[in-house]
């Protein structure tokens, strides 16, 4: 495993870390064997959210007695003193320790976020004190729109930028990670698979650890998925020009109105899981599953029919994704 530096922390962190949004879905012993795995494999940065349910206790539970050179990070979309402070307390109870490497305010997405979280009485403000008090080593800001967050960047001297970045999406590569870079911060790199999307996941992957960020973290909830991707940071190597073209072409396939399963759209209030959908229905479109995405469809309750078009899912989606004219398609093409 290759290790870089996250930027002025000085903190060395494996080149491919570890996602901690897909371990929601495994069972613990599960979650502890793949996380035992990943340590074997030489990761060392594990990354989770207060948002994603069950994450940062299972990573918790994993890394017990295996600290070592474990840098751990975690995230919140707390944006006052108060609801910062009690997250923090809490992520420190999950992962079962008195230090946090990194914590990071999450998907800081509008202007009056970001007023929120560095005015008077702001969630800076509590995570400030918990980095004097020790509890934490070093403040990071993660989202998905750039310009928001050059604006945070302008505004408070964080440590870590958390962006996504794949073969298809670099529209931070105008202004913001150059901005980043400039102010030394580190830089991790989110969604690096465009959630899945590829089917050369291995070329999607190599592709970035290619580019020197300083860690890149996708989600991962098998010991094959850590296995497979661990095995690309051995002797990384750019992209051969046939590579390069395999990759340009799915990536004139998928176009850039696609899900990247973030799930941030949920909770929808009628229960419906829209991710799940927009995964069948690229099953169904670009592997030529129709019976079996179509039977998947079926089996599901609730489905696309109790959508009562309240709209408030696209709020949410931070690539601002037509999701209620998409799952009409869905349903158009997988209902029976
Ligand atoms: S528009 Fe439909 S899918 Fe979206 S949140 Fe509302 S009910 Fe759920
Ligand atoms: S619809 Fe948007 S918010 Fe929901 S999972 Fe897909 S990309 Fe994320």
């Amino acid at each position: 495993m290759e290790y870089r530096t996250l930027g002025k922390t000085g903190l060395q962190v494996s080149a491919l870390g570890f996602g901690g949004i897909p371990i929601q879905r495994v069972t613990e012993q599960e979650a502890i064997e793949i996380v035992h795995r990943a340590l074997d494999k030489g990761i060392n940065f594990f990354d989770s959210a207060r948002g994603y349910t069950d994450s940062e206790e299972k990573l918790g539970k994993g890394l017990k007695g295996k600290r070592g050179n474990v840098i751990l990070a975690t995230k919140t979309m707390a944006r006052d003193e108060k609801t910062m402070a009690r997250d923090i307390e809490t992520s420190l109870k999950n992962f079962q320790t008195d230090h946090i490497h990194l914590y990071q305010c999450h998907n800081v997405k509008t202007e009056a976020d970001l007023e929120k979280i560095i005015g008077p009485h702001g969630a800076l403000e509590a995570l400030v004190k918990a980095q004097e008090a020790g509890k934490i080593g070093y403040i990071g800001i993660t989202g998905h729109n750039d310009g928001i967050l050059i604006k945070a960047l302008e505004m408070y001297d964080f440590s870590t930028l958390q962006f996504p970045r794949n073969f298809l999406e670099d529209t931070a590569e105008k202004e913001l990670f150059p901005l980043a870079r400039k102010k030394e911060m580190g830089i991790i790199i989110m969604k690096p698979l465009a959630g899945g999307a590829f089917k050369r996941a291995d070329l999607a992957l190599r592709y970035l650890l290619g580019l020197n960020y300083s860690t890149v973290i996708p989600g991962m909830d098998t010991i094959e998925q850590v296995e497979h991707n661990s095995s690309l940071t051995v002797n990384i190597q750019p992209l051969s020009s046939t590579e390069r073209e395999e990759l340009l072409r799915e990536a004139k396939i998928l176009g850039n109105q696609f899900c990247r399963r973030c799930e941030y759209c949920k909770p929808c209030p009628q229960g419906l899981d829209i991710p799940t959908f927009f995964i069948l229905h690229s099953y169904f479109q670009r592997y030529g599953l129709g019976d079996w995405s179509k039977e998947r469809y079926g089996s599901i309750q609730p489905n696309v029919e109790s959508c009562m078009d309240c709209g408030i899912c696209e709020t949410r989606c931070p690539y601002q994704l037509p999701i209620r004219e998409m799952l009409k398609q869905v349903h158009g093409d997988l209902g029976r």
